[in-house]
């Protein structure tokens, strides 16, 4: 399995891509979700061959059953292995992980929706978030970092944010109920926004959830963003919103031992 690889000497993160691996037809090659109907011999051997191709095996990793929700867990040691060999059951719309564990891989699912990969050097701690357009009108992230912010203490400064492979601004078109939606959200969404009509508008999901790090204290040069489109280029990612039956890739990020 091929996968993009953000790396330093503390940390082992990335996202798995479809080029290559096991599966067949709309879901070639490197499906890792079941739930999407893919067949599970196959998905299994995606993520094991994941598992290979980043050196911690399978039963260090955790799948949430993500639903587009807000909610962050804290994955323990006793947690490993949690959804990688069938649907977790602990981890139940659970759209955002994190633990103070080394070794253990933290994993969401996506195809299209943005993954949002978080290293805390001051507290040793590693997170991952799934951000759709659902969620990033939930505010997840910013909801993450308070939660960790007041219950664990990481130095907001001092993070480091990876931002994978998702729908960019020109085909991420939303219609009136969801900018309706918008109209919960805690700050200015309009910045973000591209209005094509009064109805329809072409939505940056990643600025959107960019300003939700900044607007917590993650300094800008701290935040790496993946600069591919899923939707651009389907050799190598899966894209929900054009192909409606297709695979997911997984994000994940663990702190080495
Ligand atoms: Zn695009």
């Amino acid at each position: 399995m091929r996968w993009i690889v953000y790396e330093n000497e503390e940390i082992i993160a990335g996202t798995s891509l479809r080029d290559d691996g096991f599966s067949s037809g709309v879901f070639a090659y490197g499906n890792v979700a079941a739930y999407v109907g893919d067949d599970e011999a196959s998905v299994l051997r995606n993520r094991n061959a994941l598992a290979d191709a980043v050196g911690i095996p399978l039963s260090r990793w955790v799948y949430p059953q993500i639903t587009h929700s807000d909610i962050l867990a804290e994955v323990k040691r006793q947690d490993q292995g949690e959804g990688t060999l069938s649907v977790s059951l602990k981890f139940q719309g659970v759209d955002a992980l994190y633990t103070k564990e080394k070794d253990l891989v933290l994993s969401v699912f996506h195809a299209d929706c943005t993954p949002i990969l978080v290293y805390c050097p001051k507290m040793k701690i590693v997170a991952a978030i799934h951000a759709g357009w659902p969620g990033t009108i939930k505010e997840i992230v910013s909801k993450c970092l308070d939660t960790l912010i007041a219950k664990e203490n990481i130095g907001v400064s001092t993070l480091r944010v990876y931002i994978g492979p998702c729908l960019c601004q020109n085909h991420l078109e939303i219609d009136r109920p969801v900018l309706d939606k918008m109209k919960t959200m805690s700050f200015d969404v309009s910045p973000f926004l591209r209005y094509r009509d009064p109805d329809h508008a072409d939505f940056d999901m990643v600025g959107c959830n960019v300003h939700q790090l900044v607007s917590r204290g993650v300094p800008m040069e701290n935040i790496v963003i993946h600069p591919e489109c899923t939707y651009e280029d389907p050799l190598r990612f899966y894209s929900y919103r054009k192909e409606k039956i297709t695979g997911r890739h997984v994000s994940f990020i663990a702190m080495k031992k």
